[in-house]
C-alpha cells in the first residue's frame, strides 16, 4: 500500500472517483479508500436519471456543466474503443406530467429560469407528451414540462470507466479498506488511518455521503445528513423504446420511471423510511410502485417486476448537498449529502471540488452548498427531488 499521497479520498462512489479523476488530471497523486467496493454505496442503487430541470440557479448551472461532461465522458476517460462500449449517456429527456394549474405555474417558472442557462426546456400539451411516450394515460394530464437534453446513464459503466482511468493516471484505489480515523496534527489533517495501515496526505476529502458524519464525529463536527431508505424496481422488458424519457408524476406518489436499453423499466416513488440504516426492500413499496406506475402507463400492468432494492438518500434539510472546506481542520474537505441527485451532479461537483482543493476557488457556484449554511439558519430553497 502507498504511504504518501497528495490527496486521500474516503469513499469510492461516483463523487469520490470523479473527484479523483479531476485531481489526477491536474497532476495530484490521489488515493481512494473504499470500505467495500467501488459503487457499492448509493451509486449502484441509483435510478440512472440525469436532469437539468431544477428550480434554482445553482443546481441548474451545476447540471448544465455536468451534462457537458457526461456528453464527453468517453473522451475524458480516453477510452480506446467505440463509445458504445465505454459508456452511454442517452439524452432521451425528462417529462414531468402536470395535473393542476399550480403545477403548471410552478414548472413554467422553472422553465423560464432554465432558459437563462440555455436549457431547451418547454411546457408542452398532453397530446405532445403522448407523442413522446405513446403509452401514457393523458386523460387527466393538463400539460408537461419537457427537456430533450436531460437523460440517463449506467452507474455501472461510469464507475468502471472511472476506476480504470484513475488507475491509468497513477491514482491508487484500495477496496475493502475502511478509513477508521483522520490523522491530525496541530489542527491540520496529515492523512488517514485505514484497516491496512496509515497513509499520509496533504488533503483529505470525505466523499462517504450517507456515512459522512462517522468521520466528522472524531473532530466534533456534525453536518445535518441523515440516511433515508429509498427503493427502486426494474421490470422484465417492455416493448423497447416505448418509454424513452424519464417520466415523472408528483400526483402519482412522486413516481419516476424510464426504460433501460434492454427494455426493462426502472424507477421508484417518493416513499421513504428513516432516518435508518436498514435498506431491506418492503412490500408496501412494491404495492405502491405498482399502483402508481400503472396509473401513468396502464400497459405496465401486463409485465412483472423482476427486482426491487433499497439504498440511501443521504438527505439534508434543504435537499442540497454539503460541499466545501471543513473549517475546523485545515486540509479537510467534504462532498456529501446528495439527497437523491448525486449521480447526475457528480461530474460538475467533482470538478468544483478539485478546483477548490487545488486552486482555492472555482467558477462553479459552490457557495450555494456551503456546509455551514444550516448553522447560520440559511437554508436554500428545497431542491426538486425525485423519489
Ligand atoms: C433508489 C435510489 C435511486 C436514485 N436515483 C438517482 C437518480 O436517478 N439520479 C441521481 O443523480 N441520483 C440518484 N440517486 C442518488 C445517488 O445514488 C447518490 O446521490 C450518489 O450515488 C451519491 O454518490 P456518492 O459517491 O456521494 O455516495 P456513495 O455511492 O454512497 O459512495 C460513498 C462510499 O463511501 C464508502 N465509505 C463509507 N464510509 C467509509 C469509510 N469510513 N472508509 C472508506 N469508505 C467508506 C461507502 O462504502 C460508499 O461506497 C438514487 C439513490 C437511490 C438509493
Amino acid at each position: 500500500m502507498m504511504n504518501k499521497a497528495d490527496v486521500a479520498i474516503v469513499g469510492g462512489g461516483i463523487i469520490g472517483l470523479f473527484t479523483a479523476f479531476w485531481l489526477a488530471q491536474r497532476g495530484e497523486r490521489v488515493v481512494v479508500l473504499e470500505k467495500n467496493y467501488p459503487g457499492s454505496g448509493s451509486t449502484f442503487r441509483c435510478g440512472t436519471g440525469i436532469r437539468q430541470q431544477f428550480g434554482d440557479d445553482a443546481n441548474i448551472q451545476m447540471m448544465v456543466r455536468s451534462v457537458e461532461i457526461w456528453k464527453d465522458f468517453c473522451k475524458y476517460m480516453e477510452y480506446p474503443g467505440p463509445a458504445s462500449e465505454c459508456f452511454t449517456f442517452a439524452q432521451t429527456g425528462y417529462l414531468f406530467l402536470l395535473y393542476s394549474e399550480s403545477e403548471i405555474s410552478e414548472f413554467s417558472k422553472n422553465v423560464s429560469l432554465q432558459h437563462k442557462y440555455g436549457v431547451p426546456s418547454s411546457i408542452i400539451s398532453p397530446e405532445e407528451a403522448r407523442e413522446i411516450v405513446p403509452t401514457l394515460d393523458i386523460s387527466e394530464v393538463m400539460a408537461a414540462a419537457w427537456n430533450p437534453t436531460d437523460g440517463k446513464a449506467s452507474p455501472f459503466l461510469a464507475i468502471r470507466a472511472l476506476v480504470d482511468r484513475v488507475r491509468d493516471m497513477g491514482g491508487e484505489i484500495y477496496v475493502n479498506t475502511p478509513v477508521t480515523e483522520l490523522l491530525i496534527e496541530k489542527n491540520t489533517v496529515t492523512g488517514v488511518k485505514t484497516s491496512r495501515g496509515e497513509i499520509k496526505a496533504d488533503m483529505v476529502l470525505n466523499a462517504t455521503n450517507a456515512w459522512a458524519n462517522a468521520l466528522n464525529e472524531q473532530i466534533g463536527v456534525r453536518f445535518p445528513i441523515e440516511p433515508y431508505k429509498h427503493q427502486a424496481i426494474v421490470t422484465e422488458p417492455f416493448k423497447a423504446g416505448e418509454i424513452k424519457p424519464m417520466v415523472i408524476s408528483f400526483k402519482h406518489g412522486g413516481a419516476y420511471l424510464t426504460q433501460k436499453a434492454n427494455g426493462g423499466v426502472i424507477g421508484g416513488i417518493a416513499l421513504k423510511y428513516g432516518p435508518t440504516w436498514d435498506i431491506s426492500p418492503t412490500y408496501e413499496f412494491l404495492r405502491e410502485v405498482s399502483r402508481n406506475f400503472t396509473r401513468i402507463i396502464p400497459a405496465l400492468k401486463y409485465i412483472s417486476i423482476i427486482r426491487q432494492w433499497g439504498g440511501y438518500y443521504a438527505e439534508t434539510p434543504d435537499h442540497n448537498a454539503i460541499l466545501g472546506k471543513v473549517k475546523e481542520v485545515d486540509g479537510y474537505y467534504i462532498a456529501a449529502g446528495f439527497s437523491g441527485h448525486g449521480f447526475m451532479l457528480a461530474p460538475a461537483v467533482a470538478e468544483a471540488m478539485a478546483d477548490l482543493m487545488t486552486k482555492g476557488s472555482t467558477t462553479l457556484p459552490l457557495d450555494f452548498y456551503d456546509p455551514y449554511r444550516f448553522q447560520r439558519g440559511e437554508l436554500r430553497e428545497q431542491a426538486i427531488q425525485m423519489g
